[in-house]
């Protein structure tokens, strides 16, 4: 029976592991310790790694049918525990308790729909002499290291791939939101094999650690593009495989003929669903002039109302900002945003209580070179931003390092799919964001990612491909009878 309120513990060779020392896990709603986490060392992280280099080899000629059966099992035992997930989900990481569900169920739904994809094989020649055909094979000992706005979600986006196709892992959750994760690997323990899924917890020593360890053969990493550039100058001395999940600074370009009232809601949680802490929110929204007082009204009216508190109080549909670093540095932007003389037409005023409350802050039009409209907020902060050419919309758009996603919103589909195809991102949604399935490829272009998650695409990145060339079996031609006076 696993307990959701005490003994967090690490999971490593299929035991349960505390931590020499530990590190206390924030409430940001309320700044009280929730619990506390191990924090693991370098002989407990050497430990993990060997175990799942040991568990690998049996792991990886494990029948198929059985590892589908793990990964399903995942999905099951997060179903089996949706309430208890649910609360302490929303204790360590803030989202309110009502908005939990798509993450926590959508865990479950994930492992489940992933334990039924295939890994396809080429058949690349077939020829009375020859068959060549190419396979996946899985890679090693995976490293998984995973943010703090999505903590079960993107665990499981890699867990379930690398487990699936034959890997072992080794996953590692930030140290802002390591709870949910430590069940997890509590809960499975047994049902794997031991050694084949590895949790460990812990300060900022340990992810530089898995990145650099030789006993590591791949890095699936989900996070800020400056610590991704870390991980892969990292992961270049063994040359690790890596795929790399990074930021974003998301355009939302909203063409004049929508229907204002019925876009306003789904584009304010674009913006500020999860506090505006997702990779793929709405960061930038560009609204056509003759439409801007209208959308700019809608959404300031849908911030001051939308309420924001403790996630585990009735009624709260945003919470805080998720750790006191992010809550300062949306601070500072907001700070700066006022030296600049930038208007706001909501919010602006961080709670001066306790907890790490920003209310949702719309800036009216800032100008392009602004911190507000160029760096990425990761949090409730949002430039609202005028323009007359949809030409110049989609440049502004495009002119970013970042290409993580994007938006259009239109009635008109054959405009919005005219503008979807100019934006240079690895996803667009028409008149929706965040729909990310298991079975739709998910990258970041320029400097919001390398590789692919999802889809078989993103299955294959937990693979290397393997060619087998068979000449068919060698038989020694019949010897030709020797002709009668041949030789004459
Ligand atoms: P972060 O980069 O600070 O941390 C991410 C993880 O990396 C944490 O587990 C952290 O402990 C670990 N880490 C920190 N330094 C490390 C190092 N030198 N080597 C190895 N690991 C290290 O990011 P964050 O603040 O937790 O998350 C926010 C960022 O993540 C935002 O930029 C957001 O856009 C991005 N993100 C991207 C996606 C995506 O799919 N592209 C999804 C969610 C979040």
């Amino acid at each position: 029976m696993v307990d959701f309120t005490r003994d967090f513990t690490m999971t490593i060779d299929g035991e349960a592991v505390v931590g020499d020392a530990t590190i206390d896990v924030i409430n940001p709603a309320t700044e009280e310790p929730v619990a506390r986490a191990p924090d693991c060392s370098r002989d407990q992280l050497d430990a993990a790694v060997a175990a799942a280099r040991a568990a690998f080899t049996g792991w990886r000629a494990t029948p198929i049918e059985q590892r589908r059966a793990a990964v399903a099992k995942i999905g099951e035992v997060i179903g089996a525990h949706m309430q208890e997930f649910s609360r302490l989900f929303t204790l360590e990481q803030g989202r309110p308790l009502a908005m939990v569900g798509p993450e926590v169920g959508g865990a479950a739904f994930w492992a489940q729909q992933v334990s039924q994809q295939e890994l396809p094989v080429t058949v690349n020649e077939e020829t009375p002499n020859r068959r060549s055909e190419t396979r996946h094979v899985p890679i090693g000992v995976v490293g998984a290291i995973v943010p703090w706005n999505f903590p079960l979600m993107i665990g499981i986006w890699k867990i379930a791939g690398a487990l699936l196709t034959g890997n072992a892992l080794v996953i590692k959750p930030s140290p802002y939101t390591p709870l949910t994760m430590l069940k997890l690997g509590e809960a499975m323990r047994e049902h794997l094999p031991p050694g084949v899924f590895n949790v460990v917890s812990g300060g900022d020593a340990v992810g530089p650690w898995i990145t650099a360890h030789p006993g590591i053969d791949k890095i699936s990493f989900t996070g800020s593009t400056a610590t991704g550039k870390r991980v892969m100058e990292n992961a270049s001395a063994s040359l690790k495989r890596i795929t790399l999940e990074l930021g974003g600074n998301d355009a939302a370009i909203v063409l004049p003929d929508v229907d204002v009232a019925a876009i306003a809601e789904p584009l304010f949680w674009a913006a500020f669903g999860n506090s505006g802490q997702v990779c793929t929110a709405a960061k930038r929204i560009y609204v056509h002039e003759d439409i801007y007082g209208e959308v700019a009204t809608a959404l300031t009216a849908l911030a001051r109302n939308i309420p924001m508190g403790d996630g585990l109080a009735e009624g709260n549909l945003l919470g805080p900002v998720q750790n006191r670093a992010q809550f300062e540095r949306v601070k500072a932007l907001i700070a700066q945003a006022k030296a600049n003389g930038e208007t706001f037409l909501t919010g602006g005023e961080p709670s001066e209580g306790k907890g790490y409350f920003i209310p949702a802050t719309i800036v009216d039009n800032p100008p392009e070179d602004s911190a507000t409209v160029q760096e990425e907020a990761f949090g409730p902060l949002v430039p609202l931003l005028k323009y007359s050419d949809v030409d110049d919309a989609i440049a502004r758009a495009n002119a970013s390092d970042y290409g993580l996603a994007g938006s259009v919103w239109s009635n008109d589909m054959e405009a919005a799919l005219a503008v979807a195809e100019r934006l240079e991102t690895g996803t667009v949604w028409i008149n929706e964001t965040l729909y990310v399935m298991p079975w739709t490829p998910f990258a970041g272009h320029k400097q919001s990612g390398i590789g692919v998650e999802h889809g078989i695409e993103g299955l294959l990145e937990f693979t290397v491909p393997q060619t087998i060339t068979a000449r068919k079996p060698l038989v020694a031609a019949p010897r030709e009878p020797a002709t009668e006076g041949a030789e004459a």
